[in-house]
């Protein structure tokens, strides 16, 4: 019998398991694949401000220090936005997840690898080992088995806003700037974006991703075409899907919890997760270890997730607002926003995961906020 069984060996599951297993208590993850880590499925850019707040150093993992961005509309209009520091770094998905892994394992948890959930009936966990079924036992059950959680489909059969995009992306060769990110808006990308993030001079992920229901394939390749990226050097392709919608208000029924993608704490700006996603794991382990040993209610998950979900709230509208413009509508905003001096702006106070953090500052901008005050209303409604 374990005090809390975790559906998903991601950055998530495993934070929330070595968290747990650290304050005492005998924790379990389980991960359908054979390797956590693996497949990779990220593109790995992490801002060095939210990694410093949650105390996570990613020098071990780090393949690129990222500058700004260089963010296009359809027709070309360019919006710079970079600092004299670096603010993000590209790191090595797969290495990152496994040291959170080897952390977790140090600390006592146990892992089933190859095993996936089937069903579940209170404390009793139906898993699938290669065809062979299993059952163990929980006190608590935690689902951070991402996206497509199967936890969220048994117990909150009741969430039906399952907005997703679909991402695939490639590494390929070329001359890049290797201190900037590049972001494209178009049509190829409806209701999200294509991006350009180098590993260094000569390497980059290049990825799209768009609402389900578009040609993905066929828009990843035309936006390739259209931007002269090097198709024969790709390698390493992927293909996921980003939970795009607002996140999951309450997290908690009976013995069961949901943290990460599984309960969309992930950014729908920008399709980012990792970020979030360890402060909500951090909300989680808190919220089980003080259940365990205080009997608090495990619902005081849904209050200690608040600062996360206002910033997720933000960036759902921001993700609205962009996607009820049309083209010609995004190139017009770029030419004011460069007018209005968004770029300074942003170089100097944006931040990539907390929108809370600049969006009230535009209110001492006129410019801007005369500008995009339609926007700005329709985040901070
Ligand atoms: C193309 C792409 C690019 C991205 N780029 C970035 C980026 O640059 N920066 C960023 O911050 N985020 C990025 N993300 C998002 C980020 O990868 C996720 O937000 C993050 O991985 C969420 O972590 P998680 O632990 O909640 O879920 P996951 O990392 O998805 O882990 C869930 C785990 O559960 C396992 N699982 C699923 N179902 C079961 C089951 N039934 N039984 C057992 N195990 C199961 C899965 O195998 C998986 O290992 C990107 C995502 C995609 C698709």
């Amino acid at each position: 019998m374990y005090n809390v069984c975790v559906i998903g060996g991601g950055p998530v599951g495993l934070t929330i398991a070595r968290n747990l297993n650290e304050k005492g208590w005998k924790c379990i993850v389980i991960e359908e694949h054979a390797k956590i880590g693996e497949p990779e499925k990220c593109s790995g850019l992490i801002s060095l401000t939210g990694a410093a707040e949650l105390g996570l150093n990613l020098n071990e993992f780090k393949l690129n220090e990222i500058y700004g961005a260089d963010i296009y509309s359809p027709s070309g209009n360019k919006l710079s936005i970079e600092k004299q520091f670096p603010v993000a770094n590209v790191i090595d998905r797969a290495q990152f997840d496994k040291s959170i892994a080897k952390q977790a394992y140090d600390s006592g948890v146990d892992f089933k690898t190859n095993t996936r959930l089937l069903s579940l009936n209170g404390k009793s966990v139906f898993l699938q080992n290669q065809g062979r079924g299993e059952l163990i036992k929980a006190d608590i059950i935690v689902g951070a088995d991402g996206a497509l959680s199967k936890t969220r489909d048994i117990m909150f059969p009741e969430f039906k806003e399952k907005k997703f995009v679909h991402g695939i992306q490639a590494e390929g060769k070329g001359n890049f700037n290797e201190k900037k990110v590049e972001v494209f808006f178009g049509n190829y990308a409806k209701n999200f974006f294509a991006w350009n993030i180098p590993l260094n001079k000569e390497t980059s992920r290049i990825g799209l991703a768009t609402s389900l229901g578009e040609k993905v394939k066929e828009n990843f390749e035309e936006f390739v075409m259209k931007k002269n990226f090097n198709k024969e050097s790709f390698e390493n392709e992927l293909s996921a899907l980003i939970p795009c919608g607002a996140p999951i208000e309450n997290c908690v029924k009976d013995n069961v919890l949901l943290a990460g993608d599984a309960a969309f704490q992930t950014k729908s700006t920008t399709g980012g997760g990792v970020i979030l996603g360890i402060e909500s794991a951090k909300a989680c382990s808190d919220s089980i270890d003080a259940f365990l040993k205080y009997k608090k209610p495990l619902k005081e998950y849904n209050k200690r997730l608040e600062p996360v979900k206002k910033e997720l709230r933000m960036h759902y509208k921001m993700r609205k607002y962009f996607n009820s413009l049309k083209e010609k509508e995004i190139d017009d905003l770029f030419i004011k926003l460069k007018k209005a001096g968004i770029e300074e702006f942003l170089s100097k106070e944006g931040d990539m995961d907390k929108p809370s953090k600049f969006i009230p500052k535009l209110a001492g901008k006129p410019k801007l906020w005369l500008m995009f005050g339609t926007a700005i209303k329709f985040i901070m409604s």
